[in-house]
């Protein structure tokens, strides 16, 4: 059987679903009798993304007050608003009682008995329309809410994304395609209690249901395959340049970073965003200049919002009387000796998991802190991005320094070991 159609000889889809309604399904809301077209917008605009048991009560204060278009639309929005306070989604709320106000003064406080009437009123999309019409008049309309579209999805496996306009598309070709000539407002609620009921979104009672034979996903032991999730949104890419500038006492530059953004406050290498010049912006942030010496393999660290891609580049400070004069002790600033015991200490000035990873594993210093969140750093790799040899390190463990903070500057130029290698 193709996905889209029954098997010749079967009894139809609606004839199962309605005999299981008749027994099974819910027949005694408070919006089924009367069936007025009044109370059944107001049922479908309450029940949006909201519960049946919890719509109930608010249902029955509203009708007692209002009770039809014409008194609802007299009302002032904050009377409504009051009787929906609760319910949440308060724009359904506005809505309603715009739409009321549209159906008093177009309709003369009557539904429209037409789907693109009914559908241009203010919070009535076309599942909504169609299952106003369907209950209230009886027309032949198909729905395809969420609940239906989750039914549908698996009965005749239907993959991807219900969100997307393709696959809309073929669920409500189905749904139309199901519908039977009669009873159309029984079989409205008996395929929105079916979703609700039995083929819920975690836990679908398929022994239960009165179109197994036929489910498609079901007979193939795929039902949690069905509807397939939204897919998760990629996230955004950025790359930046981790400077690991070292000078020659065995120290390395830290910056307190910016209250806002990233890292807000925290202690850290200074980051050079894409495109930024590393030079420049250790010159005039931190009064250092510095000759690019070795650039690292790239490491990921990912953010509840985007990814970031590290590049270190080590450098060394270059001495320079010009700078040199202008470098004072900031703020914002600390220069850490770095020695083999410096873990703990490292950890303790609070540096973010992934800039305290690459320091532990650039200087062999094991710590006990976290080094990485939701996006495990690579391992630490010695090689160059060149694919040269690294080059060694340029700072000298100090077996009689902790990670304390220095002020002491590297007055020597780089050693010939340098790469020469400049920031982009
Ligand atoms: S058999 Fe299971 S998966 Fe298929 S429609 Fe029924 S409850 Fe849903």
């Amino acid at each position: 059987m193709s996905g889209d159609k029954p098997a010749a000889g079967e009894r139809p889809f609606a004839d199962r679903l309605l005999a299981w309604f008749d027994i099974h399904g819910r027949n005694q809301l408070p919006w089924q009798s009367p069936r007025s077209a009044y109370r059944v917008w107001l049922s479908e605009v309450m029940l949006q993304q909201t519960q049946v048991a919890t719509v109930i009560p608010y249902f029955e204060r509203f009708v007692a007050r209002f009770p039809d278009f014409n008194s609802l639309a007299a009302a002032d929005i904050d009377e409504v608003l009051a009787l929906w306070a609760g319910l949440g989604y308060y724009a359904r709320g506005r809505n309603l009682h715009a739409a009321a106000r549209q159906v008093a003064s177009l309709y003369r406080g009557e539904m429209p008995n037409d789907l693109e009437a009914v559908q241009a009123l203010p919070g009535v999309g076309r599942s909504t329309a169609a299952a106003i019409l369907a209950q209230a008049f009886g027309a032949r309309h198909a729905i395809l809410d969420g609940n239906v579209k989750r039914v549908l999805a698996r009965h005749a496996a239907i993959a991807g994304w219900p969100g997307t306009p393709k696959v809309a598309e073929r669920l409500w070709a189905i749904s139309e395609r199901l519908l039977p000539q009669t009873r159309l407002a029984d079989y409205t609620q008996a395929i929105m209690d079916l979703g609700a009921t039995l083929c819920t979104a975690r836990a679908p009672a398929c022994a239960r249901c009165p179109v197994a034979d036929d489910c498609l996903a079901y007979r193939a032991g795929r039902v949690a395959e069905f509807p397939s999730p939204k897919p998760a949104r990629a996230r955004p890419y950025r790359r930046a340049t981790l400077l690991l500038v070292e000078n020659g006492q065995g120290a390395i530059l830290l910056e307190r970073r910016p209250p806002t953004g990233i890292w807000g406050g925290l202690w850290s290498l200074p980051v050079a965003a894409e495109g930024e010049s590393a030079d420049q912006l250790l010159r005039q942030r931190h009064g250092v200049r510095i000759e690019p010496l070795d650039t690292l393999p790239a490491f990921r660290h990912a953010f509840t919002h985007f990814e970031l891609e590290l590049t270190p580049l080590v450098c060394a400070v270059i001495d320079d009387d010009a700078v040199a004069g202008e470098v004072h002790e900031r703020p914002d600033q600390r220069w850490l000796t770095i020695s083999a015991r410096s873990g703990d200490a490292l950890a303790g000035i609070g540096l973010p998991a992934p800039v305290l990873g690459f320091l532990s594993r650039r200087y062999a210093i094991p710590t006990s802190a976290p080094t990485s969140a939701t996006d495990p750093c690579p391992a630490p790799s010695t090689a160059s991005s060149s694919g040269k040899k690294p080059k060694a390190s340029r700072v000298r463990p100090s077996p009689a320094t902790s990670a304390s903070a220095s002020t002491s500057r590297s007055r020597k130029k780089p050693g010939p070991t340098g790469s020469r290698t400049r920031p982009g």
